[in-house]
């Protein structure tokens, strides 16, 4: 008899609204062939969120966050909100989170005030609909944490602020102060690359049960695929890594993850 593992992997954060080389038809089908069976496609603007609406539309297996990226805070406004709140009414099913959201200290393209703002409104809403927030931190993580407590502390039980920061790049010391908060962790290829070894030391203290697996597709292809398109099938390095730096079986780092993906975003299990 043949032992097949029926472990899978689900890739948490892969913008296929953003891929050149593949269509998201290709990348789905692909993707599935190499173990992914969920993928959230996060919105980093509102045309972004409405594009992410229409692939879970389409793909069984898609499912969307919607949210304004600290790049494009500058835009985000009372309508924008308005328009996300019909969103989330409209797609009530498929729409697992609000995000991506946060700040983005490194490129700076929308004022920091604006960031704030375009952050916290979209925190707020979040809680509204009781819906996980996908938080985006480059060079932020201070500002970051004091937002998030900010919330964190004035909400609980099932109305708690359920936050995963992700693509993770802060000390352990950050990730443990996330973790006290009750947050999760996302990793992407960035933890295959030769000199993040401060990144491999964060992955080896944080709990399994606390981390996602991510490719932010299109970008940040692992090493092994370095110089390619990424795309959700590539998910599995990241899970591998993640397997060698704990010496755990690559079926238990999927496992354990994809149980927290579908706790943590309510996605539905087959059986
Ligand atoms: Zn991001
Ligand atoms: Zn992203």
């Amino acid at each position: 008899m043949i032992n097949q593992n029926p472990y899978y992997f689900i890739d948490t954060h892969a913008h296929l609204d953003m891929l050149k080389k593949m269509t998201p038809d290709d990348a789905v089908m692909q993707s599935q062939k190499e173990g992914v069976k969920y993928i959230i496609n996060p919105g980093s603007s509102l045309s972004g969120s409405i594009k992410s609406c229409e692939y879970s539309a389409i793909f069984e297996n898609v499912y969307s966050a919607i949210g304004v990226h600290p790049h494009d805070a500058e835009d985000f406004d009372s309508k924008t909100l308005y328009e996300m709140e019909k969103l989330i009414k409209e797609n009530s099913k498929k729409i697992v989170a609000v995000g991506e959201t946060g700040f983005d200290y490194f490129r700076n393209l929308s004022p920091k005030k604006a960031q704030e703002k375009a952050f916290a409104s979209q925190v707020e809403l979040a809680l509204k609909y009781r819906l996980p927030v996908i938080i985006h931190d480059r060079d932020a993580h201070e500002d970051t944490l004091e937002l998030l407590k900010k919330y964190s502390v004035k909400t609980s039980g099932n109305d708690a602020l359920k936050a995963v920061i992700h693509c993770f790049s802060g000390s352990t010391d950050f990730a443990l102060k996330c973790l006290e908060l009750g947050f999760f962790i996302s990793f992407t290829g960035v933890i295959t690359f030769p000199n993040a070894k401060e990144l491999a030391q964060t992955v080896k203290e944080v709990p399994l049960e606390r981390i996602f697996l991510e490719t932010d597709a299109p970008f940040l292809a692992p090493q092994e695929k370095r110089g390619q398109e990424n795309y959700p099938g590539f998910v599995k390095y990241i899970a591998e890594k993640i397997a060698t730096i704990k010496g755990l079986q690559i079926s238990e780092v999927a496992q354990v993850t994809s149980d927290n993906a579908h706790n943590f975003f309510r996605i539905r299990r087959d059986n």
